[in-house]
């Protein structure tokens, strides 16, 4: 199946070699092929201030796991690469949030999808819109449409 979105963020350990080792690692995983990639973007924090901005990124994978278990890869490749979590929205080494899971909405304790903060977050929806300009997110709309209502928050495409 395709039409499976993943965000990327990291703010410690040289952000940009966390970023680029976990979309190999992603690509790695049986039964999950990256399909397409965003440029690395710059954003300042969320949540706590006094912590490094953040690059981030967005891919689009083909792949035949169900959510729940693309869920459990994505949070092996966060521990592979060293994932603490500290505090609410604090630094880390990598975050990788499933975005949208095709056209299905899921709502249990480990997963809602599309992820609740898609349509407020410039650093999702800048790079999400380029690798997938005319995407219909179940429940948002129009990826055009949340665009033009998110201003870019600080949010740079790195050359
Ligand atoms: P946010 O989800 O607001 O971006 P975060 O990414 O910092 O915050 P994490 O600490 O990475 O949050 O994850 C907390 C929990 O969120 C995970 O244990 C996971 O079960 C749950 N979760 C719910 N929906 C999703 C989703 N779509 N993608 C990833 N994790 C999710
Ligand atoms: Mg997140
Ligand atoms: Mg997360």
């Amino acid at each position: 199946m395709k039409g499976v979105f993943i965000g990327l963020g990291s703010n410690l350990a040289d952000p940009i070699a966390q970023i680029e080792s976990a979309i190999l690692a992603l690509n790695d995983v049986d039964e999950v092929t990256v399909v397409s990639r965003s440029s690395l973007y710059s954003s300042p924090p969320m949540g706590p201030q006094d912590q490094p901005d953040y690059i981030n990124a967005v891919v689009e994978v083909d792949t035949t796991l169900f959510a729940h278990k693309l869920l459990d890869a994505l949070q092996e490749i966060e521990q592979q690469q060293g994932r603490v979590r500290e505090r609410h929205w604090g630094e880390r080494t990598i975050d990788l949030d499933l975005l949208v899971y095709g056209n299905n909405t899921l709502d249990d304790e480990r997963l809602n999808v599309p992820h609740p903060g898609i349509a407020e977050r410039a650093f999702v929806l800048y790079p999400l819109a380029e690798i997938a300009a005319d995407l219909k997110i179940p429940t948002l709309g129009n990826i055009e449409q949340l665009l033009e209502a998110c201003p870019r928050d600080g949010l740079e495409r790195m050359e």
